[in-house]
């Protein structure tokens, strides 16, 4: 499950592997995770080890 925040929707969600379109690692430790929400907006998560920030990310 991934934890994301959705801007169109404007709430967070737990979203489950299957809502995952892609997996992009950026360079060593930080993995941006692309995902769809239940209503099928694109989000973008970013996480890794090297990704300083208590919750996951949107670009
Ligand atoms: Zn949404």
């Amino acid at each position: 499950m991934f934890l994301a925040y959705c801007d169109e929707c404007g709430e967070r969600f737990l979203l489950p592997a299957n809502h995952v379109v892609a997996v992009h690692n950026l360079e060593s430790g930080v993995i941006a995770v692309e995902l769809t929400c239940y209503e099928g907006h694109h989000i973008l998560v970013l996480s890794g080890n090297d990704i300083d920030i208590p919750g996951p990310a949107t670009v």
